[in-house]
């Protein structure tokens, strides 16, 4: 479900005339309070490649897409560069510094979380590592680094992650 329609009363007044409108906003017509939710999230990704050209995939540990791969990345926070908010989460997720960042590519997504539709916009970036990847939290199961053509895109969790996998693995054959 859409952000908007989980409010049945105005969040500020609490009275229940909400009004849903169709750029994603609700606004209520008794205190006129505006809330919207149209922008999209920005979140990161990052195709980190070993010195033998071999792409860091994760297993997610947790929904959404348990079981499924997926690259290190997730949501920035506010005041974050882009750069720097890959480089925390690649940290936070599976312990490595990441470096010669280069901008990729971007994809719109949908991250469905407690039934919530957040649309996203992913921003992927290509960097290199020198260290060993491991797991530091619940939401990564393993990672590992394949080799190109060992990344099976059918079992990636997120289109977007699949679009930036498809995309690279086009680039590096071409
Ligand atoms: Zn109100």
């Amino acid at each position: 479900m859409e952000r908007a329609e989980i409010f049945h009363y105005c969040p500020r007044c609490r009275i229940d005339k909400i009004q849903k409108n169709n750029d994603g906003s609700i606004h209520c017509l008794q205190c006129n309070l505006t809330l919207f939710f149209n922008a999209a999230s920005p979140a990161t990704a990052a195709i980190i490649l070993n010195k033998e050209g071999k792409i860091l995939l994760q297993k997610r540990g947790l929904n959404p897409g348990k079981g499924k791969w997926d690259l290190p990345g997730g949501f920035m926070l506010s005041g974050e560069t882009a750069e720097e908010g890959v480089k925390r989460e690649v940290k936070e997720e599976v312990g490595i510094e990441i470096y010669d960042l280069v901008y990729f590519s971007s994809a719109a997504n949908i991250y469905a979380y407690q039934e919530i539709d957040y649309p996203t916009i992913d921003l992927c970036f290509i960097a290199t590592t020198k260290e060993i990847p491991k797991p530091q939290d619940q939401e990564v199961w393993h990672a590992v680094f394949l080799a190109p053509e060992e990344v099976d895109l059918q079992k990636i969790a997120f289109p977007s992650v699949r679009l930036f996998l498809e995309k690279y693995l086009k680039q590096i054959k071409s």
